[in-house]
C-alpha cells in the first residue's frame, strides 16, 4: 500500500531557529529551511511520503495578511490534487493560533491542514520541533482526521484552530484549548480523536479569498483600570473598520471608554465586545446592553481571533446583525 502524500509548509519560527548555545535562551528564529527539518525525523519514511516547500522564513511575529494570503492560496491549490492527502505547516508559535484561525476559515477542502513548531530552537537541548513535527505528520497522514478543520499539534495534543491559545511566554507546553480542551493526542505514532469541532470551518466556511487582495483594518483594544476613550478614537481617526475591545471580565467596558466605541459605532465601525480573560464566553448581553449599542459578542474566541473573523466578515457584510451571526455560528 503506498503512504499518505503529506506536503510540509515552512514558514520559520523557532522550530527552524538556531542558538548561541545548547541552553541559553538567545536565539534567531527562521535559519534552518524546511527541508534541513525534515532530516531530523528518523522513522517518518513509514509514516507518510513527504515533500517540503518553503513559502517564507521568518519570526511569526513578523505574520501578517499578505504572507496568509500566499499561504491560503498555495493551500487550497495543493488540497484540490489528487496526489497531497494533508498538509502540515511549521510556524512560529507566537502567531500560530492566529493563523490557523485565518486558515480554518478560509481553506477550502476536508483534508487536514496541521499547524506544528517548537518553543525551544532546533540546536537547543531537548529541541521539541522534530518530535512536534514528526506528531504534525502524523495527524495529517491519517483519514481520521479529514473533516476537523485546521488544527495545532504540539507536545502530541491535537488542538482545534478555534480554541487554541498560547499560554505561556516560554514553557514547552504553551498551547492550551482552555474553553472546550483538545480534540485528541497522538500516541504511539497514531493520533487518538475524543471529538471534532462544531462551529462552522472550512468547507462549511462562506469566506473565500478569491478577488480579495487585503482585509478591512480592525484593531484591539486592550482594557486595564483607569481607562479612557483615546485609544479608541485614534482608531477611528485613522479610519479602521473596525474594533475589538479585550474587555474586562465578561467583556465589560469602562465607561469612558464605552462613550468612545458609542461613538466609533454611530460613524460606522463596528464593535466587538471580546475579553483579556483567557477563559469563558464573552456572553451577548450581560452587563453591556448589546442591542442597544449595536455591539456583537465575542462568545468563546479570544480577542485576536474575534478580529480575524471580523476581518473576513466585513468582506462579506457591513450589516452589524449579519457580523453578529457570523459570531454564533463561526
Ligand atoms: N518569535 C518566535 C516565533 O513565533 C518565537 C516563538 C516560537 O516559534 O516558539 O516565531
Amino acid at each position: 500500500m503506498s503512504l499518505p502524500k503529506v506536503m510540509i509548509l515552512g514558514t520559520g519560527g523557532t522550530v527552524a531557529g538556531t542558538g548561541v548555545s545548547s541552553h541559553e535562551t538567545s536565539y534567531t528564529s527562521g535559519q534552518l529551511t524546511v527541508s534541513k527539518l525534515i532530516e531530523s525525523l528518523p522513522g517518518i519514511e513509514t509514516v507518510a511520503d513527504l515533500q517540503c516547500e518553503q513559502v517564507v522564513n521568518i519570526g511569526s511575529q513578523d505574520m501578517g495578511e499578505e504572507i496568509w494570503f500566499k499561504l491560503a492560496a498555495r493551500i487550497n491549490e495543493l488540497l484540490a490534487q489528487d496526489d497531497i492527502d494533508g498538509i502540515v505547516i511549521t510556524h512560529g508559535t507566537d502567531t500560530m493560533e492566529e493563523t490557523a484561525w485565518f486558515l480554518n476559515l478560509v481553506v477550502k477542502s476536508s483534508k487536514p491542514v496541521v499547524l506544528t513548531g517548537a518553543m525551544r530552537p532546533a540546536t537547543a537541548l531537548g529541541a521539541d520541533g522534530p518530535a512536534n513535527m514528526f506528531a504534525g505528520v502524523v495527524v495529517a497522514a491519517d483519514k481520521a482526521s479529514h473533516g476537523r478543520g485546521v488544527m495545532v499539534v504540539m507536545n502530541d495534543k491535537v488542538h482545534d484552530a478555534r480554541d487554541v491559545t498560547k499560554l505561556s511566554t516560554t514553557a514547552v507546553d504553551t498551547f492550551c484549548s482552555p474553553n472546550f480542551g483538545v480534540l485528541g493526542h497522538v500516541h504511539n505514532g497514531t493520533v487518538d480523536y475524543q471529538r471534532s469541532p462544531q462551529r462552522k470551518h472550512t468547507t462549511f466556511s462562506k469566506f473565500d479569498l478569491k478577488g480579495i487582495d487585503h482585509l478591512p483594518r480592525v484593531g484591539i483594544v486592550y482594557a486595564h483600570a483607569s481607562g479612557s476613550s483615546d485609544v479608541v478614537d485614534a482608531l477611528v481617526d485613522a479610519e479602521f473598520d473596525g474594533i475589538v475591545h479585550a474587555g474586562l471580565g465578561n467583556g465589560n467596558i469602562h465607561h469612558e471608554v464605552l462613550s468612545g466605541l458609542t461613538d466609533a459605532r454611530l460613524k460606522g465601525v463596528q464593535v466587538v465586545r471580546s475579553s483579556r480573560a483567557q477563559v469563558g464566553a464573552t456572553t451577548e448581553d450581560a452587563e453591556v446592553d448589546d442591542d442597544r449599542y449595536e455591539f456583537i459578542a465575542s462568545g468563546s474566541l479570544n480577542a485576536q481571533k474575534a478580529r480575524i473573523l471580523l476581518q473576513l466578515g466585513l468582506t462579506r457584510t457591513q450589516d452589524y446583525r449579519e457580523l453578529r451571526e457570523m459570531f454564533r455560528s463561526y
